[in-house]
């Protein structure tokens, strides 16, 4: 069996083993995809059945969560949490709460988050976790009553030298809050590292909340110094308008660049002066309100209903900080006619293969969601280490401690695709160098 043919066999038996996700063939597909240099020069990992170990959950649980509605009716969601790999350290990644969650989305940024925690550098595993339940429009008792609910079910697969979870999509500070509080209570006591993305009161780190968008930030701007571009005065599109897109404007904004349009499930705000990102932030961190208010006070900006269409403004730098597969062949397509020069992933998996493909053909810079939306879980990792000393660092330590790991991201990324035969292609960089960083440790732990 030659290389080729080994690895479409690995891929065969994940479909069959998991059949209907789409969403986590789709993921170990793009993986796959980048690895057959490596088997090729390494042919001994073949023997080992290292990635046939890695594409299959250590643990995957699933469970059921019950809660009461203001109206005192009894309401019941699916939790899960896949404790994917553990070579590297505890199980670390986020929560998310939205009601696409299932096995396969849960599974996709589980397989997903294995790599791009290894590429931090920091001892940590990869895990995720979620649920169907949506918080939107659900009062905050209702949602402490589903936090409460679900940790309480939760709470005996976690712990802070074990598995850890975090925010991501619905799980933001209040949330994170409720299950903490939770937690507590049921095991009668203090162990500040079980979560992260905390309260600054209570355990949280500083640089936190900005680390996913000002580390996809970071990112770019390494690889648009490597063709001598910059910010200054570029025009930039980012999608979503959560926590990894609102600190991605700030810092591009900071950096000099115009950011013209972010948008939420609903729709896009198209604002040619420059989006006014303290509107924004007390639109969606305050308010939890929708981003088509933004135009009541800024009406020489648009509003575009259906969030899709955002990719048709011209820009030199595209952002999609919303969800998974919001970038489609068409729209890199349409990116590509318009100039962009560069796209940095701040959420997870947002160009479908397709995508990825005209980009890297018309010679876009790309950074992978695994390189380029690492700072998060980076910054996860500095809050563990903090709570293990029980201390805090300055907002300027973490952010700096941020800056360097992305950089180094950057060059080990780099670095393997330029040993392994494509230069420049951060997507099979990104692959290669995690995949040797997870490989290596599971050898050498054993079967
Ligand atoms: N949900 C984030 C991610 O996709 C962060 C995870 C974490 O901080 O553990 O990487």
């Amino acid at each position: 069996m030659n290389v080729e043919q080994y690895l479409n066999s690995v891929y065969e038996t994940v479909i069959q083993r998991n059949p209907h996700e789409a969403e986590f063939h789709q993921a170990v597909k793009e993986f796959l995809d980048s690895l057959a240099p490596v088997f090729e020069k390494y042919p001994h990992y073949k023997d080992t059945g290292v990635l046939e170990r890695m594409v299959e959950p250590e643990r995957l649980v699933s469970f059921r969560v019950p809660w009461v509605n203001d109206a005192g009716q009894v309401q019941v969601n699916r939790g899960f949490r896949v404790q994917f790999n553990s070579a590297l350290g505890p199980y670390k990644g986020g929560l998310r709460f939205h009601p696409s969650v299932n096995a396969s989305i849960i599974k996709f940024l589980g397989f997903e988050q294995i790599f791009k925690n290894s590429l931090t550098g920091l001892p940590i595993g990869g895990g995720k976790g979620g649920s169907d339940f949506d918080p939107k429009g659900k009062s905050d008792g209702e949602v402490m009553r589903f936090c409460q609910s679900f940790i309480t079910e939760l709470y005996r697969h976690i712990g802070q030298d074990t598995d850890v979870p975090a925010g991501d999509i619905g799980v933001g500070a209040r949330e994170i809050g409720f299950l903490f509080g939770q937690y507590k209570r049921i095991r009668g006591g203090n162990e500040a590292g079980v979560l992260t993305g905390k309260g600054i009161g209570y355990g949280g780190s500083l640089a936190r909340k900005e680390a996913t968008g000002y580390g996809c930030i970071y990112f770019v701007n390494e690889m648009l110094q490597s063709r001598g571009l910059s910010y200054e005065g570029a025009t930039v599109v980012v999608s979503g308008s959560g926590n990894v897109s609102i600190y991605a404007m700030e810092k591009a904004m900071e950096l000099g660049a115009k950011v013209v349009a972010c948008s939420d499930s609903g729709g896009y705000i198209h604002d040619p002066n420059g989006i006014d990102l303290d509107l924004v932030k007390q639109l969606k961190e305050v308010g939890r309100s929708r981003i088509s208010e933004y135009v009541k006070t800024h009406p020489h900006a648009t509003y575009t209903e259906g969030s899709q269409r955002i990719w048709e403004i011209p820009c030199d730098i595209a952002l999609p900080c919303a969800t998974q597969n919001e970038i489609d062949e068409a729209s890199a397509a349409t990116l590509v006619k318009n100039g962009v020069k560069a796209v940095g992933e701040g959420a997870n998996m947002p160009s479908t293969l397709e995508a990825v493909e005209v980009f890297l053909k018309n010679d876009v810079l790309f950074g992978p969601a695994k390189a380029a939306n690492a700072g998060g879980v980076a910054v996860s990792a500095l809050e563990m280490s903090q709570n293990s000393m029980r201390l805090s660092w300055t907002f300027e330590e973490v952010d700096s401690r941020l800056h360097d790991i992305m950089k180094n991201i950057y060059q080990q990324s780099m670095k393997a695709s330029e040993e392994f035969g494509a230069p420049g292609n951060l997507v099979v960089g990104a692959n290669i160098a995690g995949f040797l960083n997870v490989a290596d440790a599971m050898l050498a732990q054993g079967v």
